[in-house]
């Protein structure tokens, strides 16, 4: 039997410790706080909440309950003791963090089979036959460690930073220059688009080529071997700044792509389009596609505001970035989450390109599970695809690779139902608990065979 070593104790760590130790492995769990800290723990406690306290709705059939109600039934470890210490918080499960953690750090200390160190993990060793490692080590993997997984996938498969893009208060935007179209007429017309001529659109690229960006902190100049000083996206949320400064037509053919979008008052298409996509269903506000940007908010304010129809338009939020280190997982993972280059190491939590607290416990949890089954010398039964836990891991393996993005669970990454389905059953909610109950019996099957 291999020992296990997990590097991470944070939410992903913890609970693959103490799942491959129920299955009777050895595990090593290592920890760098407190000798080392990230940009947003703030204690050294295992499992510790980096901002709210929600692990998200509970309400029946929805996405993130499903996902809970399996790990449930798996017997996920720290699940339960988030039920165990919850708060009142409507419909969603919210947890006493300083609770959570004291139990989770118990449960630990309550099993033999897992020996801690708090110390920063700066190597992988890929060959060593005895040991297989779970790296669990999130979105604020340090530096020396994330050198070293980008020494094993190449430069090119680690992302460092994520971006988001501005939204604007809809009553602001000025309704009259802009149209509802949907490209080529296909589908409902639920995009704003705001056009522009020839002109305004040299205007506006001139400045947003030339406006100031955020200075980057000393953490953003990350680590990163044999690209020192050079921020790292995946190709596919490129800061617009950034894509824009590649040549005069870039946004035009990208991000603010006119074809198929007619003007009805020109009964053209314009000469470039920005588009707002409604951002909640009360349609008081509407993001920017393709806007995530760095550049300083009064700059962004200066620059946005030259597109037509936002001249005189309320930010409720500007574009920003920040650190989010993750594999790209559509090339680099198997469905049992190893590495296919080196089948000795292992992902797991956000780092695998799962999003969020519960989507990283159901990851550690699957980690684990997988791991005690390998260490054993024994193929994993890998989580079946009509579940939640499944569904998850199958799109961090398989998404478009062009454009991958961490992942919460939403009932998109499931198998849809057959077409006739879709078509009988007409309410929304119905469909969703039948994709629930075909999840959960997929999945009791699954746990049968563990
Ligand atoms: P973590 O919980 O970060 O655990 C990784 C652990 O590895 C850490 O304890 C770290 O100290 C340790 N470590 C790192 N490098 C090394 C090393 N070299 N050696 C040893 N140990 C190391 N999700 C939500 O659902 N809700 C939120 O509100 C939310 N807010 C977030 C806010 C921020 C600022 C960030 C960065 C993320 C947030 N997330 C949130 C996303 C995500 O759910 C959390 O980051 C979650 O903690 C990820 O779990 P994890 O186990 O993968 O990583």
């Amino acid at each position: 039997t291999r020992r296990i070593k997990i590097i991470g104790g944070g939410l992903a760590g913890p609970e693959a410790a103490l799942q491959a130790a129920k299955r009777g492995c050895e595990v090593d769990l290592y920890e760098m706080r407190p000798t080392r800290s990230t940009e947003a723990h703030q204690t050294s406690d295992f499992a510790e909440l980096v901002c709210s306290n929600s692990l998200k709705s509970e309400s029946e059939n929805t996405a993130p309950w499903l996902l809970k109600q399996e790990m449930r039934r798996a017997g996920s470890i720290l699940l339960a003791e988030a039920d165990a210490t919850a708060v009142p918080a409507g419909h969603a499960l919210a947890v006493d963090r300083v609770e959570f953690s004291k139990r989770v750090a118990e449960r630990i200390a309550a099993e033999p089979r897992i020996r801690v160190h708090r110390e920063e993990v700066t190597t992988l060793n890929e060959a060593d036959p005895d040991t297989l490692t779970i790296l669990a080590s999130g979105p604020l993997t340090s530096a020396a460690l994330a050198g070293e997984l980008q020494r094993l996938t190449g430069s090119d498969h680690l992302a460092f930073y994520d971006s988001i893009s501005p939204i604007v208060e809809a009553s602001t935007i000025d309704m009259s220059k802009v149209y509802f179209a949907a490209r080529y007429d296909k589908g409902t017309a639920d995009y704003i688009n705001c056009p522009f001529t020839k002109e305004e659109y040299e205007r506006f690229m001139e400045a947003l080529t030339t406006a100031e960006a955020v200075e980057s902190k000393d953490w953003e100049k990350f680590p990163v071997t044999g690209t020192a000083e050079k921020l790292q996206y995946f190709e596919g949320c490129l800061p617009i700044e950034e894509t824009a400064r590649r040549g005069r037509d870039t946004l035009r053919f990208g991000p603010m792509k006119p074809v198929g979008l007619t003007d009805p008052k020109t009964g053209r298409w314009p000469y470039a389009v920005v588009q707002l996509r409604q951002e909640n269903l009360r349609a008081d506000s509407y993001n920017l596609v393709g806007f995530q940007n760095h550049l300083k908010y009064g700059e962004q304010n200066r620059v946005l505001k030259l597109i037509p129809g936002l001249e005189n338009a309320t930010f409720l939020r500007y574009g920003q970035i920040h650190r989010n280190t993750y594999i790209h997982a559509p090339s680099l993972l198997t469905e049992s989450l190893q590495l296919k280059g080196h089948a000795g190491i292992m992902i797991a939590g956000q780092l695998s390109g799962v999003e969020g607290y519960t989507e990283s416990i159901a990851s550690g949890m699957l980690a684990g599970i997988y791991a005690a089954s390998i260490a054993n010398g024994n193929a994993p039964t890998i989580a079946p695809r009509l579940s939640a836990n499944g569904s998850l891991t199958h799109y961090i393996t398989h998404a478009d690779t062009k454009k991958f993005q961490p992942a919460n669970i939403t009932f998109d990454l499931l198998p849809p139902l057959e077409e006739d389905l879709r078509k009988t059953i007409r309410d929304k909610k119905e469909r969703h608990k039948l994709q629930c109950d075909r999840a959960l019996a997929a999945w009791g099957q699954w746990l049968d065979t563990d």
